[in-house]
């Protein structure tokens, strides 16, 4: 077996922007490097390639023989089983293979592996659509779709399964589970032949009809590969390639009672669909000599089509701070641990769409991780660094208090001629980018700030707001003078408290002429600034600060309970207060509120009347080790 779950590294401490991927130490490959590129471009070079034939649809031999030169010139293939959501590593296989077709000028197929009766379900299938879409690809190459379905194979596997047991390459075995167990042997003992194994190819023909005719009992039988009992590959004992199971199937119903294991139905997929790199994760690794076992004799009974498939294992990608297995997610749901499989906190490309992560940081972390012969653990940190990459150039900025408290310019009217006006302010919607407009948003005498961007008694360092100091010898120094980012200088004067000392309301004397953009805005030196947004014009909004679900890099390491490291503050919700120019945006919106991080509205419960924006990720990692 490949080995796995190597120790994650601590979290990157590293600045946004400059993600580093996390490699597993003894994978000898540089960072993104992709070994299966060299055999790609080795493969597109070997002589007679340009000579593959593709019947247009997938097919046997003769399908494709009789078909055109294929102008793909790879073929790769998506292959989810629709059992369930796809994640982060799914989106690790989607990009590769995708991707690879895409950089080759090859096609990538869409197949649902459904072979398996009972668990698929429609809601999987239309959901895996959907994903694969929203994270940029297309099966659709020229006006032809490549989305298939394994189940329309049936046929064939059984006739190829006719084939292989008239060839005396395959029989019906028809010992207890129990007895094939044991009968397997292990690591260390070969294994004991069947009693049934010797019996002739028309029996054996006869059994296995009489099998695909409902005429014996589930789990009476199997049928197996002849291949060799005392190999040191268990994966070539004589493998099982159909077993009797009465289910209906979604698709094709009740018409089989017999259906495929994995391990044969997916070399013959491949092939049929002339797939020339069948691109898997490591633990697969054991059964590639029987994938090639098959194909070659599929290939001499003159069944499926030469050049054969090949297939290659790379390391699966795993992300700190999540699970991934279909149990555990399925059990975070069921236990209303998340809200859903789309909660913007799982780890599902449903809940990272609806977080706020973009299908290019996705893919950019996906390339990022190249692909190797290890398993690699990918810091969470490195996908938030991709998502800063992405939308850095291109999220509108925004100002936001998340945590408001009132401060009052208490020379307002004085200055100003009157209490109700409104100095008009603007600022870019990007700083780099002016073609993207201006924001408008007005300073009156009453501001909502950050609770935090004041201190009664300033700690060391604290440029913010803190009212006039009473020094030891009994002289005062001034309060502080800050910016309202975009407006005007204020000088702290004061605060109010309630009852219990809390403050309730800073209060400020503005500083006339030294609004931004004007001759005067320089006259007065600061040393700090604040966000603000004005009370009259502020924009009520729910805002989901969402943060990793566990505290633990490996929530499930060494058998660990993952319930044991839930994050408590993984979801906060706040009251908050945005500007004027955050009214009436629509759902999926990406914007970054300056000094907080990267927000989106909410999928699901954003109203233009009723914002929700979900935090994305910070401006910083802020859980650097
Ligand atoms: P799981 O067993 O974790 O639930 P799966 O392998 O059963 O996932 P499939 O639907 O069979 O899910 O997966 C489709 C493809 O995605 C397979 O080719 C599989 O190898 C690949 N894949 C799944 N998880 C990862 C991962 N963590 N990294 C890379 N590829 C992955
Ligand atoms: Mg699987």
């Amino acid at each position: 077996m490949a080995q796995d779950h190597n120790i994650p590294p601590k979290p990157s401490g590293k600045p946004p922007g400059k993600p580093d991927f996390k490699v597993d130490p003894k994978a000898s490959a540089a960072p993104a490097a992709n070994f299966l590129r060299a055999i790609i471009e080795r493969d597109l070079q070997s002589p007679g390639w340009d000579q593959r034939r593709f019947g247009g649809s997938p097919g046997d031999a003769a399908h494709h023989a009789a078909g055109a030169l294929d102008v793909a010139r790879i073929r790769t293939r998506f292959p989810p089983e629709p059992n369930g959501y796809l994640h982060v590593g799914h989106a690790k296989s989607i990009c590769l293979n995708f991707g690879l077709a895409r950089d080759y000028g090859g096609v990538c197929h869409l197949r649902f592996d459904d072979t398996n009766p009972e668990k698929e379900e429609q809601e999987f299938v239309d959901a895996i659509i959907e994903a694969v879409q929203w994270l940029g690809f297309d099966w659709n190459v020229n006006g032809a779709s490549h989305l298939y379905n394994a189940s329309a194979y049936f046929d064939f596997m059984y006739r190829a399964a006719e084939a292989l047991v008239t060839a005396g390459l395959a029989y019906v075995d028809e010992q207890t589970p129990e007895q094939m167990r044991a009968n397997r042997g292990d690591f260390n003992t070969p294994g004991t032949n069947s009693p049934w194994r010797e019996r002739s190819p028309a029996d054996n023909l006869k059994r296995l009809r009489e099998m695909r005719d409902a005429l014996h009992a589930d789990g009476a039988m199997v049928l197996r590969a002849r291949i060799d009992m005392a190999s040191p590959n268990i994966n070539l004992r004589d493998p099982t390639l159909y077993r009797i199971k009465r289910a209906t199937h979604h698709s094709t119903g009740n018409r089989w009672c017999i259906y495929p294991m994995y391990t044969y139905a997916h070399p013959i997929e491949d092939a049929l669909e002339c797939i020339t790199h069948s691109m898997c994760t490591l633990e697969f690794e054991d059964q590639r000599p029987f994938y090639d076992w098959l194909l070659e004799h599929l290939a001499q009974l003159g069944l499926v089509a030469r050049p054969l498939p090949r297939q290659y294992e790379f390391g699966r990608l795993n992300l700190s701070y999540v699970v991934t297995s279909k149990r555990k997610l399925r059990a975070l749901v069921a236990e209303g641990i998340v809200s859903g499989w789309d909660d913007p906190r799982m780890p599902t490309l449903f809940g990272m769409r609806r977080r706020g992560f973009t299908p290019a940081s996705i893919r950019a972390m996906a390339d990022g991780t190249g692909a190797s012969k290890t398993n690699i653990w990918l810091d969470y940190a490195v996908l938030e660094g991709c998502l800063r990459n992405d939308l850095e150039g291109q999220a509108p900025r925004a100002m936001a208090v998340l945590d408001p408290m009132p401060l009052r310019l208490t020379n307002w009217a004085q200055v100003f001629g009157s209490a109700e006006h409104i100095e008009p302010c603007h600022a870019p919607a990007h700083p780099q980018h002016p073609e993207m407009g201006e924001r408008h948003f007005g300073l009156g005498p009453q501001v909502w700030i950050e609770r935090d961007d004041f201190a009664i008694e300033p700690p060391k360092g604290f440029f913010r707001l803190f009212p006039p100091q009473m020094q030891a010898d009994g002289s005062v120094v001034p309060g502080s003078k800050v910016r309202l980012k975009y407006g005007m200088v204020v000088e702290c004067t004061g605060f109010e408290t309630d009852a219990q000392g809390r403050v309730t309301q800073v209060l400020a004397q503005v500083l006339p002429g030294t609004k931004s953009g004007t001759a005067g805005a320089d006259s007065v030196k600061v040393k700090g600034t604040i966000t603000w947004v004005g009370v009259h014009d502020a924009v009520p909004a729910t805002v989901v600060l969402y943060d990793r679900l566990f505290t633990e890099a490996q929530p499930d390491a060494g058998g660990r309970d993952f319930r044991e490291v839930l994050n408590p503050r993984s979801r906060v919700e706040v009251q908050a207060f945005v500007e004027p120019a955050l009214a009436g945006v629509a759902a999926e919106r990406h914007y970054q509120f300056e000094r907080h991080g990267y927000f989106i509205t909410d999928r699901v419960s954003h109203r233009v009347e009723a914002p929700v924006f979900n935090r994305v990720t910070t401006l910083k990692d802020s859980w650097g080790g």
